[in-house]
């Protein structure tokens, strides 16, 4: 089965909005092993969402839909199905009692206006909405099938969620489930590389690599009868994906780095501190976002000026003059230095030139050295060169900290 989405709405086209509806459900068609070939934004017009529907359906069996199901005179995709498909649209009774008792219980006042959400197109499902009045709308007609969605996101991503995904998953007979293999320290091609041979022979499973911010998700999608045997299927695969990338795979599913770093540093009773300078406390960031972080968490500084690296976490001013603000000692230092002044086991320090000013010849912008210091092995300082802008290297310096730091805990 294929599928394409149709974001409407002319704030989207003029780019006011991001359409992160869309990608929210091309994540979640794929993982119910519905292919997703095209992508449309189309403005709040009538006849273009008409072409789009056409154009759509001359490709694919089954449109989704996001927005223009609001109460106002310029939210039309319903009434424009309604004419593609050469239907009336019908008062459903029962979406109409819920919009009543939705503002009943917000204490606002009920209009003539805000009945038209309550019509779908005859011979249509209705499709709960738990987070807001308009209902979602399926309809099937001569092989076809258009799901219409809410656009505000928190109504479109739970009406999905619980009511979409289960139709759809029935509807198809089987159970789709993944497992996602995060990966870290191998760049998505050669990742790729290293995988091709599974992933040209995959049927099903299907295997798919999605490049992330210095890191690789593969996801990998079963359909089966059940989970059980879903799960049959998958962990042969699961198994040569450990085989080839070994300890590159850092976790599954929704476990981040940060929380793999965090949750290694409680289970071995270890505590953390970190001196930043061109990440700029990114890195403390990150860590921090794990609950229950100040099981190992103690400090985080950002010493940004010279004077703060000496007068903060000790680096020397001859390391300084003699090497520089960039350079492997001053990492070296910084990441003694935070974790003496913070009592911590494990101290990461962080220098480089995020840019866009301030490169050399020896020393160019994307220049970062890390380090992470523990008493029992000294100092580790690993040099990079990370091209592109300067949110692209900070961002890219906080995910490798963090990935050092992972394998830095299991093998000191
Ligand atoms: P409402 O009843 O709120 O009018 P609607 O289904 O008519 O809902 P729209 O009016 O098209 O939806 O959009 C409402 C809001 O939802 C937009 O202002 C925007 O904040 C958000 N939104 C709409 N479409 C998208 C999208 N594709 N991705 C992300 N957010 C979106």
């Amino acid at each position: 089965m294929n599928a394409e989405i149709i974001a409407v709405g002319t704030e989207l086209l003029l780019g006011d909005i991001v359409n992160t509806n869309a990608s929210f459900l091309a994540q979640k068609l794929a993982s119910l092993g519905i292919s997703v070939f095209f992508h449309t934004v189309v403005g709040d017009n009538a006849e273009r969402i008409e072409t789009a529907y056409r154009n759509a359906f001359e490709r694919a069996d089954m449109v989704v839909t996001t927005g223009g199901l609001g109460p106002t005179d310029d939210d039309i995709t319903k009434e424009v199905a309604a004419k593609y498909f050469g239907r009336e649209l019908v008062l459903h009774e029962a979406s109409l009692k819920n919009i009543e008792d939705y503002f009943k219980a917000q204490s606002f006042t009920f209009t003539d206006q805000n009945k038209k959400q309550a019509y779908i197109l005859e011979g249509a499902r209705a499709v709960q909405n738990d987070n807001g009045t308009a209902p979602g709308v399926i309809y099937e007609q001569d092989g076809k099938t258009i799901i219409m969605l809410p656009g505000p996101p928190n109504e479109n991503i739970p009406m999905f969620e619980n009511y979409v995904a289960p139709f759809l998953a029935e509807r198809s007979g089987a159970m789709f489930v993944s497992r996602r293999f995060r990966i870290c320290g191998v760049g998505e091609s050669a990742a790729e590389n290293m995988l091709k041979d599974i992933i040209d022979a995959q049927t099903n499973p299907t295997i798919a690599p999605y490049a992330k911010t210095s890191e690789v998700h593969i996801r990998v999608t079963a359909s089966a009868k059940d989970q059980a045997e879903a799960e049959t299927m998958i962990n042969p695969i699961a198994e040569k994906i450990y085989a080839i990338l070994g300890d590159n795979v850092y976790a599954e599913n929704d476990t981040t780095l940060e929380a793999c770093v965090m949750q290694s540093l409680i289970d071995n009773g270890l505590t953390i501190a970190v001196a930043e300078s061109c990440t700029g406390g990114a890195l403390a960031a990150r860590l921090i976002n794990f609950p229950g972080a100040s099981k190992a968490f103690l400090e985080g500084a950002v010493t940004y000026s010279n004077e703060a690296k000496v007068k903060r976490v000790s680096v020397k001013q001859e390391t300084l003059d003699t090497f520089g603000a960039v350079s492997e000692q001053t990492a070296a230092e910084m990441a003694q230095g935070v974790a003496k002044a913070s009592g911590a086991d494990i101290g990461v320090g962080i220098t480089g030139i995020a840019g866009p000013d301030g490169g050399s010849d020896e020393k160019p912008v994307g220049l970062v050295y890390i380090a992470i210091w523990r008493e029992s092995a000294g100092s580790r300082v690993k040099r990079y060169t990370f091209l592109g802008d300067r949110e692209r290297i900070r961002a890219r310096t906080v995910v490798v900290a963090l990935d050092l730091t992972r394998r830095f805990i299991k093998s000191s």
